[in-house]
């Protein structure tokens, strides 16, 4: 039933209205469906709602892009780790997922929920920005006290790892595995002698 508002410009029995941004009488299927309007149509025709809405989109862009800049600007080191991050085709939030969905089906002790940029930034207030256990680059995510050993999903027992020290580490605990990993970086001329892993010079 079409509801008949006469004193309203928009409206006509005709199967046609006028369009309250740009004036002009279209049929009714130039108008989307709207169910808050009597006549079921928007006021607008659907040439005006597109330009509204792309001009809505530019706009959320330059808002988006503001907070972005503001985030960079309150911490540059982890934006920069992120952007590195993402450009090597490194995606730390679905590495995250993978790991957080490990630590649920490993029913861990713990299972925090952050997400993957409070991840990167927690590591760079902690200065590990690469490797953790080696002067390699920040390739996976390592659970350092490991979750088939109780370790928890929580921050502070996550930490960046090349593939090479996650694969060799495995489910070892720290001091099972990493004076031994030292020694042989340093055997191999990797690492000098007085070098010392990122993550072992933070506080346990
Ligand atoms: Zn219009
Ligand atoms: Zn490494």
């Amino acid at each position: 039933m079409q509801l008949q508002r006469p004193w309203l410009p928009n409206e006509s029995a005709a199967g046609s209205k006028t369009c309250t941004k740009c004036g002009a009488t279209k049929p009714l299927d130039a108008f989307y469906r709207n169910a808050q309007s009597a006549d079921g149509r928007h006021p607008q025709c659907k040439a005006c709602r597109s330009a509204a809405l792309v001009a809505y989109r530019e706009r959320e862009r330059v808002t988006i892009n503001a907070r972005k800049r503001d985030a960079y600007a309150s911490n540059p080191g982890a934006q920069r780790e992120w952007n590195r991050a993402w450009r090597n085709g490194n995606r730390p939030a679905r590495r995250l997922q993978h790991q957080r969905r490990r630590a649920l089906l490993a029913e861990a002790t713990s299972c925090a929920a952050f997400t993957a940029e409070e991840m990167l930034r927690d590591w760079e207030s902690r200065g590990l920005t690469g490797c953790s256990y080696c002067p390699g680059e920040f390739e996976s995510i390592d659970h350092v006290i490991p979750l088939k050993r109780g370790g928890a999903h929580e921050l502070a027992n996550l930490a960046p790892a090349c593939i090479s020290c996650n694969s060799s580490k495995r489910d070892s605990l720290l001091d099972e595995w990493l004076p031994r990993h030292v020694e042989r970086l340093r055997r191999e001329g990797v690492v000098s002698d007085d070098w010392c892993p990122p993550l072992a010079a933070q506080p346990a």
